[in-house]
């Protein structure tokens, strides 16, 4: 059966099991009038959204404080003799840090971000902040409603966000 929440992440930092990030599959596979076939997802400004689900108890409206930025794209798929046959659905969702919104409106310093991180001594950004870099990618599907919901996230959080920033600003003005 494809119901329910299901854990895409878990915050390394976070203790007593917080810092949940999970993905609920009956709001993914919900009737939608025609013609929204796809959605795009501002975690920030879309409180409404039901998808993402922050803790599995749904506590938080948001993400914890050690999250630096993440993405998260899905789809529905139809499925007939075990083959994709038809995209249903599909969302993609971005969220941004509060210091994103604040000091980087043309997200040159996110583009920054992502092009450098995690590429080892060839990156210009090699930050002292412990941080973690995370690719999950998870499919669910099942053969008795033919369907499948396949989806793939890009976490980075920190230990400390507010330093992680600095260093990532101090870090793109040096290689102006
Ligand atoms: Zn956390």
């Amino acid at each position: 059966m494809l119901t329910g929440i299901r854990r895409i992440y878990r915050c390394p930092y976070c203790m007593g099991g917080r810092g949940i990030i999970a993905v609920d599959r009956d709001v993914a596979l919900a009737p939608r009038p025609p013609g929204r076939q796809g959605e795009e997802i501002d975690l920030v400004r879309d409180l409404d959204q039901k998808i993402i689900v922050f803790e599995p108890d749904g506590a938080a409206s948001g993400p914890c404080r050690h999250m630096v930025d993440f993405y998260v794209d899905g789809m529905v798929q139809r499925m007939e003799n075990g083959v994709v046959v038809e995209k249903t659905f599909d969302f993609s969702t971005n969220w941004n840090h509060p210091w994103q919104i604040a000091n980087d409106p043309d997200k040159d310093l996110s583009i920054f971000l992502w092009e450098n991180l995690d590429h080892g001594r060839y990156s210009d950004f090699r930050p002292t902040t412990p941080y973690s870099f995370r690719r999950v990618e998870r499919v669910w599907q099942s053969r008795r409603t033919r369907q499948r919901i396949p989806v793939v996230g890009w976490f980075i959080a920190s230990l400390d966000a507010t330093r992680f920033f600095a260093e990532l600003a101090a870090a793109a003005r040096q290689c102006q």
